[in-house]
């Protein structure tokens, strides 16, 4: 047995009592009173870097905490068994995901496809090390299957093996929906790993692995954890060999989370459920007010039958989620009046949190981007990203239709 086996045999999320229990209520309930964990109903959190070992023979399930730990290993169970995963690794932040799941799937100049519009951090790991000679890599609208079939096994005019095929959806900030399962079809079929960036909806909301993807990352600093004091990320495999090779991986390269990050997460992994019904709710009353009012000239939020994701986020997606983006007739200065005064709603990057937040894509979130790949993108002047949160719905609507006042004004 490898060192990693012997933590993958060896729950510590739960009982035989738990046996025909949902993956969510399994997931979400995770070590809940687990007798592994002494049965303290709060799982406790494990501090110690190092374990005992009762001889030369004698190596304990937990050895140093950088490649196992009780609270951290306890988070990645919790979040495998939502996303119908063999195993998770819980990391650092979202971009030390990332980076592990490239160091695990990609050999040293080898080949990537990554979305065009996708997260600027993902864009800035992706760019700076096809720079350094780390890797290749292609941007691709992957919600148009041919220019991704264009791009498979291709790079700069000559054949290459594509490695890895990264997808995330819903994109930033349009919304825009990639078909997670014709992407898993297409990458499989020219030999390369697909994995999703699965931030944006929560394994609540949309579960990759089930559709064909081969892993899940996410920052679960984002909806997981959802309070906003947590930077964290991981990665979930479909298969035990994949979930073992991260594993492995994560130990080599030391990216694993502190335990006292893990056990927050899972703390806020708690309540997941209840936060997304009422930021679900929010969600729909605020595009309600956005719709119907005169100084709005687009809303891009999968939920509306207009948008065109509406179909795929529809069938792919428990939820079209609580991120959206919005237009303003009269562009910047428009967007001046609206964020001059805005109460109930912060200015801050950032998104999944308890609090609504507001930013403005073109000049925060996307402002490395160049003026043709923000054309590229859709972000315009005038454009708001929202992530909605779970306050009072009343309170919020009055600040935004007090807001969007100021903005026809
Ligand atoms: C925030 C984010 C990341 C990066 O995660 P960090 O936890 O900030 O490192 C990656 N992908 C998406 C879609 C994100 O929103």
């Amino acid at each position: 047995m490898s060192s990693d086996d012997r933590h993958l045999a060896t729950p510590l999320s739960g009982t035989p009592a738990r046996e025909g229990l949902s993956e969510r209520m399994r997931g979400l309930t995770a070590g809940i009173a687990a007798p592994e964990l002494r049965s303290a109903v709060v799982p406790p959190l494990y501090l110690s870097t190092n374990y005992v070992f009762s001889g030369l023979d004698g190596r304990p399930q937990f050895d140093y905490s950088r490649g196992h730990n009780p609270t951290r290993d306890l988070l990645g169970e919790a979040l495998a068994t939502l996303e119908h995963a063999s195993g998770a690794t819980v990391t650092s932040s979202g971009m030390a995901a990332i980076t592990l799941l490239i160091e695990t799937t990609v050999p040293v100049g080898g080949h990537v496809i990554a979305p065009h519009d996708c997260y600027g951090g993902t864009w800035r790991l992706l760019d700076t090390w096809s720079q350094t000679g780390r890797l290749t890599v292609d941007w691709v609208d992957q919600t148009d299957p041919d220019h991704l079939t264009q791009a498979l096994g291709q790079f700069d005019g000559a054949p290459v093996h594509t490695d890895l095929v990264l997808v995330e959806t819903p994109s930033n900030p349009l919304l825009r929906i990639t078909d997670i399962a014709e992407v898993s079809r297409l990458g499989h079929e020219a030999g390369a790993v697909v994995a999703v960036d699965n931030t944006f909806c929560s394994p609540l909301l949309q579960r990759p692995l089930t559709l064909g993807a081969d892993y899940v990352v996410a920052s679960d600093t984002k909806f997981i954890n959802g309070h906003s004091d947590v930077v964290g990320g991981s990665v979930a495999s479909a298969t035990t060999e994949g979930a073992e090779r991260i594993a492995y991986h994560a130990n080599v390269i030391g990216v694993t989370a502190s335990p006292f990050d893990s056990w927050l997460t899972l703390r806020g992994l708690r309540t997941l459920d209840a936060r997304l019904r009422v930021h679900a709710e929010n969600t729909r009353r605020i595009v309600d007010t956005l719709t119907c009012h005169p100084a709005v000239t687009a809303v891009h939020w999968p939920g509306l039958a207009d948008h065109p994701g509406h179909d795929l986020a529809a069938r792919q997606q428990d939820g079209p989620g609580s991120l959206l983006s919005f237009e303003l007739a009269g562009g910047l200065d428009a967007v001046r009046r609206f964020l001059d005064g805005l109460r109930g709603f912060t200015l801050a990057e950032s998104l999944g949190g308890v609090e609504s937040l507001v930013c403005h894509p073109a000049t925060m979130t996307h402002a490395a981007m160049s003026e043709k790949a923000k054309a590229d993108a859709g972000v315009t002047e005038s454009m708001i990203r929202m992530s909605v949160g779970i306050e009072p719905a009343e309170d919020l609507v009055a600040c935004l239709t007090e807001a969007l006042g100021r903005a026809a004004s």
